[in-house]
């Protein structure tokens, strides 16, 4: 079993948006491509672990999400980085499409995406991490019993400041850069 990074993406690997409903408002950080390629090179799968309840909610479709990953993947392979997969979650407790509006087992905080990942791509999560702005991301990856690591980009700075509730991270960095560096002094070869 390969060890891996689950990383959530607005507010830790692109700038967060609220909704991103234009392709115009996707914004990598200025260090996402170096990160995801440090840990591409140090063996770690790459994985992004999403909600995006606005597919529920009819604000977004699914070939427009799909969409944004390709923009996403096509900016990364410019510079030799390279997300593994994406999984994301398209419920939401008040989407306007009946499908979608349940209490689903993927929709973090539960930790059912990093679970599925770890039976689809034959990941370890005792030696992986998750990385995000959310206290959910947090809860989402204790629960999975990765490692977890809150960056103060997106909504972090204001999460750290909040009450932690269940949330338990491992480090509490500034940025997805500073995650990485953080993972590969830490994690045993
Ligand atoms: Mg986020
Ligand atoms: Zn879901």
């Amino acid at each position: 079993m390969r060890p891996a990074v689950f990383l959530d993406r607005d507010g830790t690997i692109i700038e967060e948006r609220g909704y991103l409903d234009r392709l115009e408002l996707l914004e990598l950080y200025p260090f996402t491509v170096d990160a995801i390629r440090l840990l591409n090179r140090a063996g770690f799968v790459t994985v992004v672990v999403t909600n995006q309840g606005g597919i529920g909610r009819g604000i977004i479709d699914e070939p427009f999400l799909h969409h944004v990953h390709e923009t996403l993947d096509a900016r990364l392979a410019a510079g030799h980085a390279r997300i593994d997969r994406y999984y994301f979650c398209p419920h939401h407790p008040d989407a306007v499409i009946p499908d979608l509006r349940r209490k689903c087992s993927c929709r973090k905080p539960a930790s059912g995406m990093i679970e599925r990942a770890c039976r689809e791509m034959s990941l370890d999560p005792g030696r992986s991490v998750t990385i995000g702005d959310r206290r959910l991301d947090i809860v989402c990856g204790n629960a999975a019993g990765t490692r977890t690591v809150l960056v103060r980009t997106g909504h972090g700075a204001h999460e750290e400041a909040m009450p932690p509730g269940t949330a338990r991270p491992d480090a509490i960095l500034n940025n997805l850069m500073e995650a990485v560096g953080w993972i590969l002094r830490t994690s045993s070869r």
